[in-house]
C-alpha cells in the first residue's frame, strides 16, 4: 500500500519561505510559526507582525472549530453531519460555500462533484484503501451526486447525497484564515493547509510545487506570485495498489472510479481560496485541454503536470514558473 500525506507545496512552500522570512526578520521581528494537525492534514502558520502570536493562536482555534463544529464528516456535532443525516437549516457560513460549491459543480459539468461522500467512503481513503466491488460502486454512485441536493432559502436537503468538503474545506479554510488577518495587525503571512497555501501580505512570494515522484521534501518548480491562494491537486497524495494496479483519491463522477487521465498533479492559484481548492480537484478530473478553459472561465492560473514529466502553463503566469527539475520540461 502506497500513502503520503498531502503536504506538496506546503512544506517546499515553508523551506522556500523560511529564506525570505530570515531576511526580513532582522527588519521585522515579530515573526511567529505554529504547525499543528486537524482537518486530517497537517498545518503550518508562519506570520510576522505586531499580532502574529495572536493570530498563530486564533488560526488553530479558527481551525479547529470550522473542522468539529462545520466541515468534518467525522464529528457527530459538525453542521455537515446533521445536513447528511437529513438536511436543515443551514448557518450563513455553509450557505455561502455550499452556494459557491454548486456554482462550480455546474461550471465542471459535474467534474467537480461534492456529494460523492458514500463513493469516496468505499474506497477507505484516509482509512483502510481498498477496491471496492464493482456493484457497491455502481449502487453508492446512484444515490450520490450534487445534483440531488435541494435548496429552498436557508434550508437545504442532501436526498441521500453525502456531501463531503474533502476537495473544498481546505480552501473554505484559508478564506476564514485570511478574514480573520485582516482584522489583526499582520504585515506578512503563510498558511498551508495540505496541499493549499494561502499567501498573505504585500510582499512577493515564491512556492515550490513538489516532485510527484520524490518525497514531499522535494520540488519540481517554483511560482513567483504576490499574495494569492495556491492549491495542489496530486494523485499521489492518496493512492494504493492493489492486483498491479495503482488507485488513487481523485474519482471520475461519472464511474465512481479514480480518474485516468494524463495528469500526475493540478495547481491552481486563485485570489479565493475556495476556487482554488475545488478547481484544482476539478482541472484534474476535466484534464489539461479542458480544464485549461474552465480555469480561465474562473479567472485562475493554472499547471498542470502529466505522467510524462511535461509541464503545462496556462499564460498569466508562465513568466512565474520556473523549472528546477530538469527532468521535466514545458509541452509545446
Ligand atoms: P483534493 O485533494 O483537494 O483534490 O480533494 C480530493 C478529495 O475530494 C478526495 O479525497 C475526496 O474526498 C474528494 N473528491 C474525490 N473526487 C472528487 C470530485 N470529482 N469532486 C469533488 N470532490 C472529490
Ligand atoms: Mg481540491
Amino acid at each position: 500500500m502506497k500513502k503520503k500525506k498531502s503536504i506538496i507545496i506546503a512544506v517546499s512552500a515553508a523551506s522556500l519561505l523560511c529564506l525570505a522570512i530570515a531576511v526580513y526578520s532582522a527588519i521585522l521581528p515579530k515573526k511567529t510559526s505554529v504547525d499543528f494537525f486537524s482537518m486530517n492534514t497537517y498545518i503550518t502558520v508562519s506570520a510576522e507582525g505586531k499580532d502574529s502570536p495572536a493570530a498563530c493562536e486564533e488560526i488553530q482555534k479558527l481551525v479547529n472549530n470550522l473542522d468539529s463544529g462545520v466541515l468534518s464528516r467525522q464529528s457527530e456535532e459538525s453542521e455537515i453531519s446533521a445536513i447528511n443525516s437529513g438536511g436543515g437549516k443551514m448557518s450563513e457560513g455553509m450557505r455561502r460555500y455550499i452556494s459557491d460549491m454548486l456554482g462550480i459543480y455546474e461550471a465542471s459539468e459535474g467534474a467537480f462533484d461534492f456529494a460523492l461522500g458514500s463513493v469516496s467512503d468505499l474506497w477507505g481513503f484516509g482509512n483502510e484503501p481498498h477496491l471496492p466491488a464493482d456493484a457497491e460502486i455502481k449502487a453508492a454512485l446512484k444515490k450520490s451526486g450534487a445534483g440531488k441536493i435541494s435548496i429552498n432559502g436557508d434550508e437545504i436537503a442532501a436526498n441521500g447525497a453525502v456531501i463531503d468538503f474533502g476537495a473544498a474545506g481546505k480552501g473554505i479554510a484559508l478564506d476564514e484564515i485570511k478574514s480573520l488577518l485582516n482584522s489583526m495587525k499582520i504585515k506578512n503571512a503563510v498558511v498551508s493547509v495540505g496541499g493549499s497555501i494561502l499567501l498573505y501580505g504585500e510582499k512577493d512570494f515564491t512556492v515550490g510545487i513538489r516532485n510527484p515522484e520524490g518525497n514531499p521534501g522535494s520540488y519540481i518548480m517554483t511560482v513567483s506570485t504576490p499574495a494569492a491562494f495556491v492549491s495542489t491537486s496530486g494523485s499521489y497524495e492518496q493512492n494504493f495498489e492493489e492486483n498491479g494496479k495503482i488507485y488513487h483519491h481523485i474519482l471520475n463522477p461519472e464511474t465512481g472510479y479514480p480518474v485516468q487521465n494524463e495528469l500526475v498533479s493540478v495547481t491552481v492559484v486563485s485570489d479565493n481560496g475556495l476556487a482554488s481548492d475545488a478547481l484544482s480537484t476539478a482541472c484534474f478530473v476535466l484534464g489539461a485541454e479542458k480544464g485549461m478553459k474552465f480555469a480561465e472561465k474562473y479567472g485562475c492560473e493554472v499547471i498542470f503536470v502529466d505522467s510524462d514529466k511535461k509541464v503545462t502553463v496556462s499564460d498569466g503566469i508562465k513568466d512565474s514558473v520556473k523549472l528546477t527539475d530538469n527532468s521535466y520540461s514545458f509541452a509545446e
